[in-house]
């Protein structure tokens, strides 16, 4: 068990070098990192670590600039799956009932706003286990809506067929989202009802239809570190690393079973970004949900560690998000500004 960065090897404390070598590294692409690698950049001093992704950053991106997306909820609740953190199981008891889905005209106006509030993509998301062939006429509609404001459209249904990943790559979308959540150790006690490999599975036709894939997870669920690197070696180690990858920090949600968890150390969190950054050095790495419980100088410090992409709006799915106005203040204060499209330099 790995107590704390401070049990880093004596290579890693007095060499500058990213494994105790060259930073040659640092403008690598690679997908195949070991997991020795990972755990020794997720464990080298903070400032060290830092200071390495925000060098990787400024590789790749405008270290000034933040991508902005905004989440609708377009079918709440009533989902058979039994992921431990969310609020819109049917197997726990939060007090979300299950509705249909939105029409396509209600969609489309809430993108609309949310282009007039600064969103470049309008991520959808509906409470299912997979989308059912009936209803894929209605998304790719709201695919085709959202394109036409000019916005990039990301989709996250659940598990999908090959010809439904082909039917949303021919409506236009953007980006698919389907997280891995964490570890494949710890994924067992977090859901039952789907495997990590059927989550795999996913990702490579989303990956074969020719969609941007958006994958992340979910820290501060009790996993231990080792938990969190090894997710993070799962995604280094993807096929081609994920375009888009969401770090959430967890939102507890009464009613669930992880609504009584502990809290993850702020710094722990902040070295999961900073070696999503290292790792997957072309990637948009998403500060996503959990936003409302950190202060500015907490998200400020995600920033620093090479995160450039958040979520707008006050609601994330079924949980708050900070408000637009207290965004704009952060992002004037510290000088960001918003990424414009397919800006992201490993976008399909
Ligand atoms: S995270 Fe998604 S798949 Fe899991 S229970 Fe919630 S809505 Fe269903």
């Amino acid at each position: 068990m790995l107590e704390s960065a401070d049990t880093n090897s004596d290579d890693t404390a007095k060499c500058p070098g990213l494994l105790g070598g060259s930073d040659d590294l640092l403008e690598q692409v690679r997908n195949d990192w070991s997991r020795e690698e990972i755990e020794k950049v997720f464990m080298l001093p903070f400032n060290d670590l830092l200071f390495k992704a925000q060098t990787v950053h400024r590789i790749w991106f405008d270290p000034n600039k933040v991508q902005m997306s905004t989440l609708l909820s377009i079918k709440t609740g009533g989902c058979p799956e039994d992921c431990g953190y969310c609020s819109q199981s049917v197997k726990f008891d939060t007090g979300i009932g299950a509705s249909a889905l939105m029409s396509v005209k209600d969609v489309l106006e809430t993108a609309r706003q949310a282009k007039e509030g600064g969103a470049s993509r309008f991520c959808m998301g509906a409470a299912w286990r997979n989308p059912k062939d009936r209803d894929m006429g209605a998304i790719c509609s709201m695919i085709e809506g959202v394109k036409s404001l000019g916005m990039e459209s990301c989709m996250t249904l659940g598990m999908l067929t090959k010809s439904q990943a082909e039917k949303l790559k021919s409506a236009g979308l953007d980006y698919y989202n389907h997280n891995i959540d964490t570890s494949r150790r710890y994924y067992k006690k977090i859901i039952s009802t789907r495997t990590m490999d059927d989550r795999i599975e996913t990702l490579d036709k989303v990956r074969e239809a020719g969609l941007n894939v958006c994958c992340g997870g979910i820290v501060g669920m009790g996993e231990s570190r080792e938990d969190r690197i090894d997710m993070l070696h799962t995604f280094a180690t993807m096929p081609s690393h994920p375009q888009s990858v969401p770090i959430n920090m967890l939102v507890r949600v009464e009613g669930t079973p992880l609504g009584e968890s502990n809290s993850i150390d702020p710094f722990d969190f902040v070295r999961t970004i900073a070696v999503a950054r290292i790792t997957m050095p072309k990637s948009v790495v998403r500060l996503s949900a959990g936003r409302e419980k950190m202060n500015e100088e907490f998200q400020a410090l995600c920033f620093l560690a090479g995160a450039n992409s958040i979520f707008i709006g006050e609601q994330l799915l079924t949980t708050p998000n900070p408000e637009l106005s207290k965004d704009k203040s952060l992002f004037g204060r510290l000088g960001i500004e918003p990424m414009s499209s397919h800006e992201c330099p490993s976008e399909i």
